[in-house]
């Protein structure tokens, strides 16, 4: 098996930050310490770079068909861009067909990622269609693999809703599987009541969106969620979580016991509700939408003291063609934008270079944690001996503009455009192969593996 020694290098490891060497053998990471007595087949001087776990995104929409349009990432262009941006391991969401098993959700996707992948990926089956046979397939998703179904509680039209009366058998099932359900929380009734009024009062801009859809509206769906787990037990996880009432809730609801997580996702952390406001508004029509400045403080102090448990991409790229059918309307736009490159990056460059997250809890956000809640830890989410040798090699005293032109996307447009960044990746390795060497992409095709994951118990 091949040796690769990465020398000298500032070695993040849960509660140990320190200079060391690390020894990769075959896939794996063989040894963390001091390793100067060692020969290895090819060995790295990181001398001034950080050595940290490749990124875990567990948020992500390739191909995903969706308000009269695709998302422009599919299993190749997705995993170069996260590759680029030092994630190793995604994990895309699978909309159940209608009338089709919901076993198909897995065998949709690794279609799409055979021969095409270049990170490891794994699946959450979206739920559309409640039925009791879909109830009765819930064992058998979790036992193969996917025990993290999602579902929307809102988007009727996009035949995504799931009313509560079935929310609540999901979540049944799911607790009796050892599954975990994600939910997007908005609250389907006050979206269908707000935005016909503002469409009929002529208030259509960019800006309106944000306007209405409200924070009570996320806030409304999260506190029927918790009432769930409150009345059902069973394991929440509330996906892209935008507000400061929203952190209260979760962080109450775990102090009270219930097995509940949140998230939040880099655009949330970095944009405020003005970015709408400019005449390129519709770049940044999310949903949730974005919040205004106190809100987003508070998302960040969840980060911190762990209310909020990780920093997902939702990356979510439509073609610029496809953004402007919210031109005039901005009911019409695909809600979303590609952030899967951006997001480790930018959360180090945020987060740790701008003071607001310490080195340790960076990783923990973007890599360890993501990996410990989705079933896939240790093997992913850290650098002990043991792990998949998933490695970013990080200069963190470099300083860049983020943007188009460095951009490995393939969208034709980029939300990030113009972000200064301190901190850049130097080299990717997943499962022990270099797969970036600086502005090099090595992975062959389809070399990523379908991530077989287990929730702990
Ligand atoms: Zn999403």
């Amino acid at each position: 098996m091949k040796t690769t020694l990465i020398r000298n290098g500032t070695v993040v490891l849960p509660g140990i930050i320190s200079q060391q060497d690390l020894l990769i053998r075959g896939e794996k990471i063989a040894a963390v310490g001091d390793l100067s007595g060692l020969a290895a087949d090819e060995t790295v001087d990181a001398t001034d770079l950080l050595v940290l776990p490749g990124g875990v995104d567990t948020h992500v929409h390739f191909n995903d068909v969706f308000m009269n349009t695709i998302s422009v990432h599919d299993y190749y262009t997705g995993t170069v861009a996260a590759a680029f941006g030092g994630t190793t391991s995604v994990i895309d969401f699978s909309n159940q067909r209608p009338g089709v098993s919901l076993m198909s959700t897995i065998d949709d996707k690794r279609e799409e990622a055979q021969g095409r992948a270049l990170v490891d990926w794994g699946v959450h089956p979206v739920i559309t269609q409640p039925t009791e046979s879909t109830l009765a397939e819930i064992a058998q998703v979790v036992a193969a693999g996917a025990p993290t179904i999602k579902c929307y509680m809102t988007y009727r039209q996009e035949g995504l809703l799931i009313e509560e009366p079935d929310l609540r058998r999901i979540l049944a099932a799911l607790r009796d599987a050892g599954g975990m359900l994600l939910v997007h929380a908005e609250d389907n009734d006050m979206i269908e009541t707000l935005v016909p009024h503002f469409l009929e009062t002529g208030r259509t801009s960019a800006i309106h969106h944000a306007e209405s859809k409200p924070p009570e509206v996320e806030n409304k769906a999260i506190a029927r969620c918790l009432r769930m787990v409150r009345d059902i037990g069973g394991r929440l996880f509330i996906v892209h979580m935008t507000t400061a009432e929203g952190v209260e809730m979760v962080g109450a609801a775990r102090c009270a016991g219930l097995d509940v997580l949140a998230e939040t996702c880099t655009h949330y952390l970095l944009f405020t509700e003005e970015m709408l406001r400019r005449e390129d508004g519709i770049k940044w029509i999310c949903s949730p939408p974005l919040r205004d400045q106190a809100t987003q403080d508070r998302l960040w102090a969840g980060l911190r003291d762990g209310r909020l448990t990780q920093v997902t991409s939702d990356d979510a790229a439509y073609s610029w063609e496809a953004t402007l059918y919210g031109r005039d309307r901005f009911d019409l736009c695909p809600n979303g934008m590609g952030g899967i490159e951006p997001r480790f990056p930018i959360m180090y460059s945020e987060g740790v270079a701008k003071g607001r997250l310490s080195l340790e809890r960076f990783v923990e956000l973007v890599s360890t944690n993501p990996a410990r809640n989705f079933g896939l830890y240790p093997q992913k989410g850290t650098l002990l001996p043991g792990a998949d040798a998933d490695i970013v090699l990080f200069d963190p005293s470099v300083k860049w503009t983020m943007g188009q032109a460095n951009s490995h996307s393939n969208n034709d447009w980029h939300a990030y455009e113009g972000i200064e960044i301190t901190g850049q990746i130097r080299q990717v390795y997943s499962r022990g192969q270099l797969i970036i060497d600086g502005d090099e992409c090595r992975a062959e095709k389809g070399r990523g593996r379908y991530l077989h994951r287990r929730l702990p118990s």
